[in-house]
């Protein structure tokens, strides 16, 4: 057995902190739509999971049927959450439902799924990848990271999701990533964020895990910590390629990553191989 194989075989990734119980329409949690989340996360082997729906459909979210969930299943650690993005229509009520509901959230991602027009996605598959077409795509990495630097600015954010999204449809910058990224990074080390290492990559055109391996290396330079997720639309998709993402953590050299509560952050060990 290589060390790698030993490396991964240690490796026990027991949270998914990026799903979406309602999926792309406002659906009001009961327990039909959230136990089989508690279920397939039961089956998968994970013991810590998030709900972070996104923010434009906060009306389904429900906190009763939430605590309702963890009275029923006492084995699991079921976090309160949302995806708090930058839709120029949608998020300022998104916004406030956030300042109303603090107390009750565990935990807040924070996105960037809008460039300069309102009413389209840029990661909408494969519909988005036109707004790159004839662009100058050093331009709009940079413009998609200044704005996930203001999602940082927040205040509302615990952790950014998929930070480098902007990759999904396979444009790359010509500039290195290291210089226009670096800003962004600083920017969350500065407000203490977490940042996520997202298996929803390997899903689309990009086949890449979100973030690329440069920005881990980056991130951990900082002290900036992660989150494990797989911004499952689906139960069935919970911990999605999660052995592939202990493969990239065993090679990185990851051994913590963090989990929320009452956005508190904790660490905890994901690798049972003990220092060398
Ligand atoms: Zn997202
Ligand atoms: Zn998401």
């Amino acid at each position: 057995m290589s060390v790698d194989q030993l490396s991964t075989t240690n490796y026990q990734l027991f949270s998914d902190y990026h799903t979406h119980p309602q999926g792309h329409r406002v659906q009001r949690y009961t327990p039909a739509l959230l136990q089989p989340w508690a279920d397939s996360a039961r089956k998968v082997g994970l013991t810590d999971i998030a709900f972070t729906d996104h923010d434009r459909y906060h009306a389904g979210i429900d906190f009763d049927e939430i605590d309702h969930l963890r009275e029923r299943n006492p084995d699991l650690r079921i976090r309160a959450g949302i995806e708090l993005d930058n839709d120029p229509i949608h998020s300022a009520a998104g916004r406030k439902w956030i300042e109303k509901h603090w107390e009750k959230l565990d935990f807040v991602l924070g996105s960037v799924h809008f460039l300069d027009r309102d009413d389209q996605m840029f990661d909408s598959v494969p519909d988005g990848a036109a707004r790159f077409e004839g662009r100058n795509v050093d331009a709009i990495y940079a413009d998609y990271f200044r704005r996930v630097r203001e999602m940082a600015a927040t205040g509302l954010v615990d952790c950014l999701a998929h930070l480098d999204l902007i990759k999904i449809h396979g444009h790359r910058p010509g500039a290195e990533i290291e210089a226009i990224a670096n800003e962004t990074l600083d920017s969350i080390r500065a407000r203490n964020l977490a940042i996520e290492l997202s298996t929803a990559g390997w899903r689309k055109p990009v086949n890449e895990l979100y973030p690329s391996g440069r920005i881990i290396e980056l991130a951990m330079e900082r002290g900036i910590p992660f989150t494990i997720a797989s911004d499952a639309h689906s139960h069935a998709q919970l911990a999605e390629n999660y052995s592939r993402l202990a493969q990239k953590l065993a090679a990185f050299g990851v051994r913590h990553i963090c989990v929320f509560e009452n956005h508190q952050r904790f660490v905890r060990a994901v690798c049972a191989e003990p220092l060398l």
